[in-house]
Protein backbone atom coordinates (compact mmCIF):
# COMPACT_ATOMS: atom_id res chain seq x y z
CA UNK A 1 0.00 0.00 0.00
CA UNK A 2 2.80 2.39 0.93
CA UNK A 3 4.41 1.61 -2.41
CA UNK A 4 1.23 2.50 -4.29
CA UNK A 5 0.82 5.82 -2.49
CA UNK A 6 4.48 6.68 -2.89
CA UNK A 7 4.20 6.04 -6.59
CA UNK A 8 1.24 8.39 -7.01
CA UNK A 9 2.86 11.14 -4.98
CA UNK A 10 6.24 11.04 -6.62
CA UNK A 11 4.87 10.87 -10.15
CA UNK A 12 2.65 13.84 -9.33
CA UNK A 13 5.51 15.92 -7.93
CA UNK A 14 8.06 14.93 -10.55
CA UNK A 15 5.92 15.92 -13.50
CA UNK A 16 3.57 18.59 -12.23
CA UNK A 17 1.89 19.41 -15.54
CA UNK A 18 2.45 16.18 -17.41
CA UNK A 19 1.53 13.59 -14.79
CA UNK A 20 -0.64 10.62 -15.59
CA UNK A 21 -2.10 8.31 -12.98
CA UNK A 22 -0.68 4.78 -13.16
CA UNK A 23 -2.46 2.70 -15.81
CA UNK A 24 -4.53 -0.26 -14.54
CA UNK A 25 -2.11 -3.09 -13.72
CA UNK A 26 0.97 -0.89 -13.20
CA UNK A 27 0.86 -1.03 -9.43
CA UNK A 28 0.92 -4.85 -9.53
CA UNK A 29 3.30 -5.21 -12.48
CA UNK A 30 6.44 -3.11 -12.48
CA UNK A 31 7.09 -4.27 -16.07
CA UNK A 32 3.96 -2.36 -17.16
CA UNK A 33 5.13 0.64 -15.15
CA UNK A 34 8.47 0.51 -16.98
CA UNK A 35 6.78 0.19 -20.38
CA UNK A 36 4.64 3.24 -19.53
CA UNK A 37 7.53 5.32 -18.20
CA UNK A 38 7.58 7.22 -21.48
CA UNK A 39 4.42 8.51 -23.11
CA UNK A 40 3.01 11.08 -25.47
CA UNK A 41 0.74 13.81 -24.18
CA UNK A 42 -1.28 16.01 -26.53
CA UNK A 43 0.10 19.57 -26.33
CA UNK A 44 3.11 18.45 -24.26
CA UNK A 45 4.85 15.99 -26.54
CA UNK A 46 6.94 13.15 -25.17
CA UNK A 47 7.41 12.71 -21.45
CA UNK A 48 10.22 10.39 -20.35
CA UNK A 49 10.40 9.54 -16.65
CA UNK A 50 13.86 7.97 -17.26
CA UNK A 51 15.33 10.86 -19.24
CA UNK A 52 18.11 11.63 -16.73
CA UNK A 53 19.92 9.80 -13.91
CA UNK A 54 18.01 11.91 -11.34
CA UNK A 55 14.66 11.13 -12.93
CA UNK A 56 15.60 7.44 -13.11
CA UNK A 57 16.53 7.41 -9.43
CA UNK A 58 13.15 8.97 -8.57
CA UNK A 59 11.33 6.41 -10.72
CA UNK A 60 13.22 3.46 -9.18
CA UNK A 61 12.49 4.78 -5.69
CA UNK A 62 8.82 5.33 -6.53
CA UNK A 63 8.33 1.72 -7.65
CA UNK A 64 10.26 0.44 -4.63
CA UNK A 65 13.31 -0.85 -6.51
CA UNK A 66 15.94 1.47 -5.02
CA UNK A 67 16.45 3.65 -1.98
CA UNK A 68 15.71 7.34 -2.58
CA UNK A 69 19.40 8.19 -2.13
CA UNK A 70 20.66 5.57 -4.61
CA UNK A 71 23.60 6.48 -6.80
CA UNK A 72 22.21 6.29 -10.34
CA UNK A 73 24.51 7.18 -13.22
CA UNK A 74 23.74 7.86 -16.89
CA UNK A 75 24.88 4.33 -17.78
CA UNK A 76 22.26 2.94 -15.39
CA UNK A 77 19.55 5.21 -16.82
CA UNK A 78 20.46 4.19 -20.35
CA UNK A 79 20.32 0.48 -19.44
CA UNK A 80 16.85 1.05 -17.97
CA UNK A 81 15.72 2.75 -21.19
CA UNK A 82 17.14 -0.12 -23.26
CA UNK A 83 15.29 -2.74 -21.23
CA UNK A 84 12.16 -0.62 -21.57
CA UNK A 85 12.38 -0.81 -25.37
CA UNK A 86 12.47 -4.62 -25.19
CA UNK A 87 9.76 -4.87 -22.53
CA UNK A 88 7.51 -2.72 -24.73
CA UNK A 89 8.31 -4.80 -27.81
CA UNK A 90 7.32 -8.02 -26.01
CA UNK A 91 4.14 -6.52 -24.53
CA UNK A 92 3.13 -5.20 -27.94
CA UNK A 93 3.82 -8.57 -29.56
CA UNK A 94 1.50 -10.11 -26.95
CA UNK A 95 -1.22 -7.49 -27.56
CA UNK A 96 -1.02 -7.93 -31.35
CA UNK A 97 -0.71 -11.73 -31.19
CA UNK A 98 2.64 -11.67 -32.97
CA UNK A 99 5.68 -13.88 -32.26
CA UNK A 100 8.14 -12.49 -29.70
CA UNK A 101 11.04 -10.56 -31.28
CA UNK A 102 14.13 -12.76 -30.58
CA UNK A 103 16.41 -9.82 -29.67
CA UNK A 104 13.90 -8.67 -27.05
CA UNK A 105 13.61 -12.16 -25.56
CA UNK A 106 17.39 -12.26 -25.39
CA UNK A 107 17.64 -8.87 -23.66
CA UNK A 108 14.97 -9.74 -21.08
CA UNK A 109 16.54 -13.13 -20.39
CA UNK A 110 19.97 -11.53 -19.99
CA UNK A 111 18.48 -9.16 -17.38
CA UNK A 112 16.68 -12.07 -15.71
CA UNK A 113 19.79 -14.19 -15.25
CA UNK A 114 22.46 -11.56 -14.60
CA UNK A 115 21.97 -11.43 -10.82
CA UNK A 116 20.69 -13.92 -8.28
CA UNK A 117 17.25 -12.67 -7.29
CA UNK A 118 17.05 -14.76 -4.11
CA UNK A 119 17.46 -12.91 -0.82
CA UNK A 120 20.50 -14.37 0.93
CA UNK A 121 20.76 -15.39 4.56
CA UNK A 122 22.81 -12.72 6.32
CA UNK A 123 24.09 -12.05 9.81
CA UNK A 124 25.49 -8.92 11.41
CA UNK A 125 25.74 -7.48 14.92
CA UNK A 126 23.04 -4.89 14.41
CA UNK A 127 20.31 -6.80 12.58
CA UNK A 128 21.44 -10.33 13.53
CA UNK A 129 19.68 -13.00 11.44
CA UNK A 130 18.03 -11.60 8.37
CA UNK A 131 17.61 -12.09 4.66
CA UNK A 132 18.72 -9.47 2.18
CA UNK A 133 19.87 -9.30 -1.42
CA UNK A 134 23.64 -9.31 -1.81
CA UNK A 135 24.03 -6.20 -3.89
CA UNK A 136 26.48 -3.38 -3.52
CA UNK A 137 25.18 -0.05 -4.78
CA UNK A 138 26.76 -0.59 -8.19
CA UNK A 139 24.63 -3.71 -8.71
CA UNK A 140 21.44 -1.97 -7.77
CA UNK A 141 20.35 -1.38 -11.34
CA UNK A 142 21.24 -4.97 -12.31
CA UNK A 143 18.90 -6.12 -9.59
CA UNK A 144 16.15 -3.70 -10.65
CA UNK A 145 16.45 -4.93 -14.25
CA UNK A 146 16.24 -8.55 -13.04
CA UNK A 147 13.14 -7.87 -10.94
CA UNK A 148 11.42 -6.11 -13.87
CA UNK A 149 12.37 -8.91 -16.29
CA UNK A 150 11.04 -11.55 -13.87
CA UNK A 151 7.80 -9.60 -13.50
CA UNK A 152 7.42 -9.40 -17.28
CA UNK A 153 8.03 -13.15 -17.63
CA UNK A 154 5.37 -13.86 -14.97
CA UNK A 155 2.94 -11.42 -16.55
CA UNK A 156 3.26 -12.78 -20.10
CA UNK A 157 2.99 -16.43 -19.07
CA UNK A 158 0.36 -16.06 -16.32
CA UNK A 159 -3.41 -15.50 -16.46
CA UNK A 160 -2.98 -11.70 -16.67
CA UNK A 161 -1.14 -12.11 -20.00
CA UNK A 162 -4.50 -12.30 -21.77
CA UNK A 163 -5.48 -8.95 -20.29
CA UNK A 164 -2.59 -6.86 -21.62
CA UNK A 165 -4.00 -4.20 -23.93
CA UNK A 166 -3.09 -0.91 -25.51
CA UNK A 167 -4.92 2.25 -24.41
CA UNK A 168 -7.76 2.94 -26.84
CA UNK A 169 -7.18 6.70 -27.00
CA UNK A 170 -5.67 7.94 -30.28
CA UNK A 171 -1.94 8.72 -29.97
CA UNK A 172 -1.71 7.19 -26.48
CA UNK A 173 0.94 4.46 -26.32
CA UNK A 174 0.41 3.27 -22.78
CA UNK A 175 -0.35 -0.35 -22.01
CA UNK A 176 -2.73 -1.57 -19.35
CA UNK A 177 -4.43 -4.65 -17.96
CA UNK A 178 -8.07 -4.90 -19.00
CA UNK A 179 -9.20 -6.13 -15.63
CA UNK A 180 -12.79 -5.67 -16.71
CA UNK A 181 -14.21 -5.77 -20.20
CA UNK A 182 -15.21 -2.12 -20.35
CA UNK A 183 -11.79 -0.86 -19.34
CA UNK A 184 -10.45 0.73 -22.51
CA UNK A 185 -8.43 3.77 -21.42
CA UNK A 186 -5.19 3.95 -19.46
CA UNK A 187 -6.32 6.96 -17.45
CA UNK A 188 -9.23 9.27 -16.73
CA UNK A 189 -7.35 11.83 -18.79
CA UNK A 190 -7.46 9.61 -21.92
CA UNK A 191 -11.12 8.67 -21.33
CA UNK A 192 -12.11 12.33 -20.97
CA UNK A 193 -10.13 13.25 -24.08
CA UNK A 194 -11.87 10.60 -26.21
CA UNK A 195 -15.33 11.50 -24.86
CA UNK A 196 -14.69 15.19 -25.52
CA UNK A 197 -13.57 14.44 -29.10
CA UNK A 198 -16.66 12.29 -29.70
CA UNK A 199 -19.05 14.91 -28.40
CA UNK A 200 -17.29 17.59 -30.46
CA UNK A 201 -17.63 15.39 -33.58
CA UNK A 202 -21.30 14.76 -32.78
CA UNK A 203 -22.03 18.48 -32.28
CA UNK A 204 -20.31 19.52 -35.49
CA UNK A 205 -22.11 16.72 -37.36
CA UNK A 206 -25.45 17.91 -35.96
CA UNK A 207 -24.82 21.53 -36.88
CA UNK A 208 -23.74 20.43 -40.42
CA UNK A 209 -26.94 18.47 -40.94
CA UNK A 210 -29.29 20.93 -39.20
CA UNK A 211 -31.93 22.32 -41.61
CA UNK A 212 -31.35 25.93 -42.64
CA UNK A 213 -33.58 28.26 -40.62
CA UNK A 214 -33.62 31.11 -43.08
ZN1 LIG B 1 -4.11 6.43 -22.63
Amino acid sequence: MAKQNGYHESVATETATTDLTPAPGEVDHVALALANSTYLLPKHGRVDLLATPDATRAWLAAVGLAPAAADVRELCASRMRQLRTHVRALLEARVDNRPAPPESLEAVNAALTSVPSASLLQYDEERRWHRAAAHPVTQLVDRALAVIAADLADLLTGPDGELVARCGAPSCERVLLRTHARRTWCSVRCGDRVRAARSYARRSHESDSAPATA
